[in-house]
């Protein structure tokens, strides 16, 4: 029988970034949110991905597990993935009954604590292994302004995840002039502080590589002034933010005790700028 069929912009078959290991990424179309460092505005429109089913994306994805080692498996980023609820629960509960590890990179935009919506989540999470999750910005004025909408609903996500000690790394893009001021990476490490369910903390350095994408669609890129933050405040921001506090790392996710290796991040890993 055909399931929910979702909508996806994109696959990578070798993910080294989104999660632990070797992993298969999932990228879904569709987007709430407007962050102004968005790095693939070509994900934003939903209904502009191909459609498959959640058995045609495992199959895809299960041809790539001999790279996954014991870490490794599938995550679904996006976009945001969590614009497709129906399609992801249905995924990751064939791909656990593989015994695959299962993650989503999301910015919580659209979470809400109540009602179906928050029954399907919960769901999810019954099939969900680890979440990446952003802070965009720890001001709710400023998140308005950076993104186009509330984060009220975000913090209800991570004090949800919180509560059931959902495993979570969290990432926060450092741009100069909006995110990289000491006192909001103080707020931000104070929220941080108040957790018990992370794994990781990331900075990600802002960069403009997706401008290029902007010119194609004929969109306005506001940041088109903004630098790369320098070595040093990235340094300071990862110091603020306590990043080398976070090292439960891949290891303990499956159950093992924490390994103690210092997995190093790369600044510029991660070209998407929205995970
Ligand atoms: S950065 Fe991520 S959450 Fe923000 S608009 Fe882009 S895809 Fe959406």
């Amino acid at each position: 029988m055909e399931g929910t069929k979702g909508y996806i912009h994109s696959f990578e078959s070798f993910g080294s970034v989104d999660g632990p290991g070797v992993r298969y990424i999932v990228f879904l179309s569709g987007c709430p949110l407007r962050c102004k460092f968005c790095h693939n505005p070509d994900t934003w429109n939903m209904t502009a991905g191909q459609t498959y089913s959640a058995s045609e994306v495992l199959e895809k994805a299960l041809r790539c597990k001999s790279y996954w080692d014991k870490d490794g498996g599938i995550t679904v980023s996006g976009g945001e993935p969590l614009l497709q609820m129906d399609f992801v629960t249905e995924l990751f509960t064939l791909a656990k009954a593989k015994g695959v590890n299962t993650c989503i990179d999301t910015s919580g935009a659209t979470f809400s604590s109540e009602g179906e919506a928050f029954e399907k989540f919960r769901r999810l999470m019954e099939v969900t292994d680890l979440l990446l999750v952003d802070i965009k910005h720890i001001d709710e004025e400023e998140h308005v302004k950076l993104t186009g909408r509330t984060g009220k609903n975000i913090r209800e996500m991570f004090a949800y995840l919180d509560s059931i000690n959902k495993p979570i790394w969290i990432r926060h893009v450092l741009v100069p002039g909006i995110t990289d001021n000491d006192k909001y990476l103080e707020q931000t490490r104070d929220f941080i502080r108040t957790l018990h369910n992370v794994y990781r903390v990331e900075i990600l350095p802002y960069h403009s590589l997706g401008k290029m994408k902007y010119d194609q669609l004929g969109i306005d890129y506001v940041l088109k002034d903004t630098e790369s933050p320098t070595k040093e405040r990235v340094e300071n921001a990862r110091t603020i933010l306590e990043c080398s506090k976070y090292r439960r790392w891949e290891s303990e996710l499956d159950g093992a005790t924490d390994c103690g290796k210092d997995t190093p991040v790369s600044e510029y890993a991660c070209g998407r700028n929205c995970c």
